[in-house]
């Protein structure tokens, strides 16, 4: 996509930057607001965007449940209409909402207009679920009785996402929670309002009733706010380990249904029998693809010692040569990172992996030429002869750093990729087969892949992890409706 000098700095309309509460853009009542960004230029800032509190999110919560009667009595094929027709306006509104993505969030243009169809195709999988959305008869133990069973949606959902992918993930969890027949408050990453704004905007043009879909921006204040609110049925979240752990302990005293999508520390395994160069390939793009920002970002790559010298060789090879730079830039490689905070846990990364024995090969350091802006920008960075068991190896670091770790063999690579708490998504290069089936039977991880890049999902497959990477009903995919509904039996005599 060919981006004119003009076009990167498009003015934001002010309704966009308040909050969306039963159908009317409005600004926070608590009069905050924050500057959005562009981590690629630190120049440029979209806008002043609200900063909400517990009095806003109480309010749109209060206008999801006054929506909520009639858009659970519609029913799944109607609702499904408005999820169609907001698909249409997506597609034909989809440069502007690539553009955003790129602007705020920083990443290449070439992958905002990925996530932008990745969005839609959740939407249009989503909408087809709608003729789905049924339960099953089953046997009475009595004469002339009917047996069956239906779900229900939970009533108000709280939707927190993050900012790494601002129109998917929300996407994600609007798309199920209105067709399950939800009403919900979507709390953004405020790293990334203008997306949420533009995602609620495109379900306003496609005629959602009011109240439907409720848009509070904000950080954590509006985040426990919501988890707070005691007319709130479920919170789907994604994002860290800590907040989701808090979010869940938060609502546990009234049973608070959560959905938690939480951190990565992903392997891709490299098995001496491994073809290298897709090895590589993979590795590549996983780990830097985003500059490592996805929850399945290679961030480990657990080498067999016996091809380690040609692996690394071949690497380096490669990702010191990726060019660092905006993602309007049709030339950049490697996106900046969201914000100043990132860059400087990646720098502390790399350092505190250094103190533990492990050598920076590629990298290691902030990306400056004379021609970048002022932004967050990180080299692709490689650091070997990391221990399996040093903080760089077990802590996620969402930056563009991996760690490789030596493995003594086949079992030893297993052991370590098993090593660390989180299980989102993990990879194995072989040419045996027996040793890829091993590896995903014995793998401790959701989503698995082999001899293919470790991140990239289908928008109807389920979005899955182990261990500490995910809590409740899987997104994603048909069971998402195990969360946004609650399954009830029905017997009728006659
Ligand atoms: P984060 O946990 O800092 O924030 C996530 C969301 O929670 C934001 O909207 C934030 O405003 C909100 N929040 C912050 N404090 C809160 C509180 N006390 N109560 C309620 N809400 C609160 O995460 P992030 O930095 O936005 O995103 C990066 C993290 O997300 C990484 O750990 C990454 O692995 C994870 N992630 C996971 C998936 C997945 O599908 N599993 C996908 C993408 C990102």
């Amino acid at each position: 996509m060919a981006v004119a000098p003009g076009d990167m700095r498009f003015d934001v309309a002010e309704r966009l930057t308040g909050n969306y509460i039963g159908g009317q853009w409005v600004a926070a009542q608590s009069g905050q607001r924050r500057a959005d960004v562009n981590p690629a230029d630190f120049s440029d800032v979209l806008g002043e965007f609200a900063e909400s509190g517990g009095v806003d999110v109480d309010v749109a919560v209060d206008a999801a449940a006054q929506a909520l009667d009639h858009w659970r009595g519609i029913g799944p094929i109607e609702r499904a209409g408005y999820l169609t027709k907001a698909g249409r306006i997506l597609e034909a509104r989809s440069q502007e909402l690539a553009y955003a993505i790129t602007r705020e969030q920083g990443k290449l243009l070439k992958e905002a207009t990925g996530e932008v169809q990745r969005a839609l195709a959740v939407l249009e999988f989503t909408a087809g679920q709608a003729r789905l959305l049924g339960g099953v008869t089953a046997p009475a133990e009595e004469a002339r009785t009917f047996a069956y069973t239906f779900r229900k949606p939970i009533g108000v959902v709280g939707l927190i996402a993050p900012w790494n992918f601002p129109l998917a993930i929300p996407m994600w969890k609007v798309a199920p929670a209105l067709l399950a027949g939800c009403t919900a408050v979507l709390k953004p990453s405020p790293l990334t309002p203008l997306t949420s704004a533009l995602l609620v905007d495109v379900f306003r043009e496609a005629g959602l009733p009011d109240g439907v879909l409720n848009l509070v921006q904000g950080d954590a204040a509006a985040g426990e706010a919501l988890v707070a609110n005691p007319a709130v049925a479920g919170i789907s979240f994604t994002g860290s380990l800590p907040i989701g752990t808090a979010i869940h302990a938060g609502g546990a005293h009234r049973l608070l249904r959560t959905q938690l999508e939480l951190g990565g520390k992903n392997a891709v395994v490299v098995c001496d029998d491994a073809d290298l160069d897709k090895a590589v390939n993979a590795v590549v793009h996983g780990a830097f693809g985003q500059a490592g920002q996805r929850c399945s970002a290679t961030s480990r790559a657990v080498v067999d010692v016996r091809v380690r010298e040609e692996f690394l060789e071949r690497l380096v090879a490669r990702v010191a040569h990726l060019r660092v730079g905006p993602g309007f830039d049709e030339a950049s490689e490697l996106c900046p990172v969201v914000d100043t905070a990132r860059r400087d846990a990646a720098l502390a990364a790399i350092a505190g992996a250094q103190r533990g024995g492990g050598k920076v090969v590629c990298g290691g350091g902030r990306e400056e030429r004379p021609e970048l802006p002022e932004g967050c920008y990180v080299q692709p960075t490689v650091i070997r002869d990391v221990p399996w068991d040093a903080e760089l190896a077990q802590e996620e670091v969402f930056g563009p750093v991996l760690a490789v770790v030596d493995a003594d063999g086949f079992d030893d690579a297993l052991r370590i990729t098993n090593s660390v708490k989180y299980g989102m998504s993990g990879t194995v290069f072989t040419t045996s087969q027996t040793r890829a089936f091993e590896a995903l039977e014995r793998f401790e991880a959701g989503m698995l892949h082999v001899n293919r890049p470790g991140v990239g999902a289908y928008a109807h497959l389920p979005h899955v992890g182990d261990k500490a990477s995910q809590y409740g009903p899987p997104e994603c995919s048909p069971e998402v409706f195990d969360f946004y509904t609650a399954w009830h039996s029905a017997c009728i005599s006659y």
